[in-house]
């Protein structure tokens, strides 16, 4: 039977569902809200509030192949990816959940059975470990878990291993538990009698490898370390799809699979190299490119475009890995990459179809990418040869300012310092890693506390698309301490408070008992718990609270948000159909909009949005709100869903007319509400991203009169008050043509001077002197100096002036310069220090800056005396 990747996918998915597993969808790669996570990095990730109790289950069997990405964090492969055959960066886990359901027992038996009957793997290739207990935990050995595969495995291949590799936790604290992994061996039978696996096991050996990944979630890890067993038990599990397609398609690398094929020929066909396997480093940077191109497109098609900060800067880092390979092993000194998406795209647009549609976009984004960073690479070269001349050792300062800087991985700078027989300080370039590493982590670093119990609530029930107040009690709360602030979060049974999401912001208010009120800073929502961010706890906890979010900050916050979705429509039927959000943020006082386009939005084009948007605002559309209506009706309604949100089966929709979205976000009660739509801003993101900004309600009303209030100003200064355009203009033209009179009549002003200078000309020791104070600016004793220089013999001048600041100029005609040696540049030094000042210039022509006006008299005199010895 031919094992294709997606049959293998459908057979795992299938065989869960037949033993009454919900499949369910992936979720998006970037983690929205979640501190503690950027990227999906396994499975579970989706199910954490589960795991947590923050919420209970719908399905409590349930399987899905996840995409994840493992380059940041706890579990980061990067700097493996490539230079091994079975790291990704992104990958997609396959896994079966128990939320409180089965346990060990029926997980080993299904792993066993699936892999062995179903995919028909031989059962003496695969090796067990399993849990050997931990005493500073005071756990002990797994023997349950070793008992149950006892039954299919021989004690022999049932391998003990401690809590580093087999003892799974989410995070610091939080849930964790004891796992058993399945291991399989694929190398040859020669090989496998030269040495026995069970010592190769967790060796990272490449054909020695972990397939799948049991873990039984039985205890939950306090802040103090402690472990507290958990009321209800889970079941986690996780199996790479392209490790387990190497092993049914006998094959000895992840990268000779179906999943890679088409993508390695498509690479070797673009840069013209082939994947030989004779060449190490070429092989790796194919290894990288393919790799790499996969992480990008799907986090871009999720919404994760490359940027400065956060994850997109992960991803930016990822793209720029790919093109330093090609660049430096398979010879690119162009944008290659994005011409391999066709090929990414016919492998696996047909299992991921948002890869396909958004495909012109994904493509801008990488080419324009690309290209940034080959000029960052080719800048980064040159200081580096710069550099080399004048150092004969490659510093650890210096491989790290090229690291941060211009993006170069040590091993480029590494081969850079190698071609030019130079030393590079490794440790320099670590230490100087680590000290930067440890200064963004005490600047980020969050320490929570335990949850602290007061009145315990199964989950926190949402009240705040009805009301803005309520009557509420504390559930629970924890000290959070960031940087140097200290602050709690609250959790409550009940809120009115809008937690961040969707791209509004959570809302603001009070927490009041009595005579006493506590500010809510804050609300956000974290693994599906809605948390209120306090600076103080209230002195009492116990006892009932009314929670009052700020209204009139609710109220343009949701004005904002309806505005997004009109706008969102407004520009689907302007500038067409290919507009898709990739973004947005609404908070009380303006909205921003990001979406796909790939030109300037024109100023006619932005005219027309913001009249369509007041349009639809005039007409007082009502709101449609569904809650809780399955996805399949809700799709049926036309409603728009976001690539890279994370929806469940049932969803919210938001309906003002024609604009239909699933959305969680708060709305107006009629579009009318909106008062006045203004767009402020329109400007580009990235490649292929606008951006656009507007206001409503109160503050469009503001800014709107505002400018009205200018203009009538303006009208008035112009004296035209029908007109105030037509008054600028035309004051404008006027100030254009009395500039114009002012040159003509400094022109003439200038002629006229000089005329009168040349009359008073006299000869001294057979030279045209005159030294006298004129009532001219230095700009255009200038001009009078270059003219005279052309039409002047023979003749040395020094025109003093008062205006504004004391100077002297001099001109000396060339041909006094080459006859008796006296240059206007050096004369000038001596002259200077009449009027107490300094001065420089050319031979013809030099001038000097000083104070004082009284010593002119005595500068022409020095001139004058110079002129008779000449
Ligand atoms: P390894 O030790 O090989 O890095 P792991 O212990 O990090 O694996 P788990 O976190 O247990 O792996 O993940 C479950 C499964 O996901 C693994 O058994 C493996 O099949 C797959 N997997 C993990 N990391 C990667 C990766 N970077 N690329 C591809 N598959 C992976
Ligand atoms: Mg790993």
């Amino acid at each position: 039977m031919q094992w294709t990747s997606n049959k293998i996918r459908k057979t795992f998915l299938e065989f869960f569902n037949g033993q009454n597993h919900k499949i369910v969808s992936s979720a998006p790669l970037v983690v929205k809200d979640d501190p503690t996570l950027m990227f999906t990095n396994a499975g579970m990730n989706q199910f954490k509030e589960f795991f947590l109790g923050n919420e209970k289950p719908e399905n409590t069997r349930v399987t899905d192949s996840q995409k994840c990405l493992r380059v940041s964090g706890k579990h980061n492969d990067l700097e493996e990816v490539g230079v091994d055959t079975y790291h990704h960066t992104m990958f997609e886990m396959l896994g079966n959940w128990s939320f409180n359901d089965y346990f060990k027992e029926e997980t080993i038996d299904w792993a066993w059975k699936l892999l062995t009957e179903v995919f028909g793997i031989y059962k003496d290739r695969l090796y067990i470990t399993i849990f050997e207990g931990d005493k500073e935990d005071g756990l002990p050995r797994d023997t349950e878990a070793f008992d149950l595969w006892n039954k299919y495995v021989p004690a022999d291949r049932i391998l003990d291993y401690d809590k580093s590799d087999n003892f799974w936790e989410m995070g610091d604290t939080g849930p964790c538990g004891p796992s058993s992994e399945i291991h399989v061996d694929i190398r040859s039978d020669e090989e496998r009698n030269k040495v026995d696996a069970k010592k190769l096991v967790n060796r990272d050996h490449p054909q020695v490898i972990e397939i799948w990944n049991l873990v039984f979630i039985q205890y939950n890890r306090q802040a103090s370390g402690e472990l507290k067993p958990l009321p209800a038990k889970h079941i986690d599990t996780g199996m790479g799809l392209e490790r387990l397609a190497m092993v049914l398609q006998d094959k000895q690398s992840n990268y000779d699979t179906d999943l890679f094929q088409n993508l390695i020929q498509a690479t070797e066909k673009v840069t013209g190299v082939s994947y030989s396997g004779s060449d190490q480093k070429k092989d790796i940077a194919f290894r990288v490119i393919v790799d790499h191109i996969r992480a990008i497109s799907f986090s871009i098609a999720d919404g994760q475009l490359p940027s400065n900060t956060g994850a997109g800067y992960v991803i930016r880092r990822i793209l720029r890995r790919a093109v330093r390979y090609g660049y430096s092993f398979l010879d690119q000194k162009e944008a290659f990459l994005y011409k391999l998406l066709s090929a990414l795209i016919k492998e696996m647009g047909e299992a991921f179809p948002e890869l396909k549609k958004q495909s012109t976009l994904i493509e801008k984004v990488m080419k324009e990418e690309e290209e940034a960073f080959l000029r960052t690479l080719e800048k980064g070269i040159q200081k580096f040869s710069e550099y080399r001349k004048k150092h004969d050792k490659v510093e650890g300062e210096f491989a790290f300012e090229l690291y941060d800087t211009y993006g170069f991985p040590i091993d480029l700078t590494d081969l850079l310092a190698r071609e030019e027989g130079m030393k590079l300080d490794l440790d320099g370039f670590k230490k100087a890693l680590e000290d930067q590493k440890n200064r963004s982590r005490k600047a980020t670093s969050m320490e929570a506390g335990d949850w602290v119990e007061v009145n315990p609530a199964e989950s926190t029930n949402f009240v705040g698309y009805d009301q803005t107040e309520a009557e509420v009690s504390v559930a629970r709360y924890r000290e959070v301490k960031q940087k140097d602030k200290k602050y709690y979060q609250l959790v409550l049974d009940e809120t009115p408070f809008y937690p961040e999401g969707g791209g509004q912001v959570g809302d603001k208010g009070n927490l009041k008992n009595g005579s006493s009120q506590i500010s809510i800073f804050d609300t956000k929502k974290e693994n599906n718990l809605i948390v209120h961010f306090i600076k103080e706890l209230p002195k009492e906890l116990k006892g009932k609270f009314t929670a009052e979010v700020d209204v009139t900050k609710r109220e343009n916050a949701a004005r904002n948000h309806t505005a997004t979705h009109l706008l969102h429509h407004a520009l689907r039927e302007i500038l067409g159909e290919h507009v898709e959000q990739k973004g947005s943020l609404v908070r009380p006082d303006y909205l921003r909009f990001d979406f796909s386009h790939f030109q300037k939005v024109t100023d006619e084009e932005l005219q027309q949005i913001e009249k369509r948007v007041n349009e639809l605002v005039l007409e007082n559309t009502p709101l449609v709100e569904k809650r809780n209506i399955p996805m399949d009706e809700a799709m049926q309604m036309g409603a728009l869903a976001l690539f890279g949100e994370k929806y469940g089966d049932a969803v919210r929709v938001i309906k003002f007319g024609d604009s239909v979205e699933l959305c969680g976000g708060t709305h107006v009660p009629a579009t009318g509400a909106l008062g006045l739509f203004k767009l402020t801003n329109e400007t580009s993101v990235a490649a292929g991203i606008r951006r656009v900004e507007a206001i409503t309600g109160a503050e469009a009303y503001r800014y709107v009169s505002e400018r009205i209030q200018q203009l009538d100003i303006i009208a008035e200064e112009v004296k035209n008050k029908k007109d105030p355009v037509k008054g600028v203009q035309q004051v404008i033209g006027q100030n254009r043509e009395l500039s114009k009179q002012i040159d003509s009549l400094k022109q003439k002003e200038e002629v006229a001077e000089r005329n009168a200078l040349l009359s008073e000309l006299k000869e001294l020791n057979g030279i045209q002197f005159l030294a006298k104070t004129v009532d001219l600016d230095a700009g255009s004793i200038k001009n009078l100096a270059f003219k005279l220089r052309k039409e002047l013999k023979n003749a040395v001048i020094l025109l003093g002036s008062k205006d504004k600041k004391v100077t002297l100029s001099l001109i000396v005609t060339d041909d006094v310069t080459q006859s008796k040696g006296i240059k206007a540049g050096e004369e000038i030094r001596d002259l200077a220090q009449h009027i107490k000042g300094g001065g420089g210039g050319q031979p013809f022509f030099a001038t000097a800056g000083g104070k004082d006006a009284n010593g002119l008299d005595e500068a022409y005199k020095q001139i004058e005396e110079k002129v008779k010895s000449l």
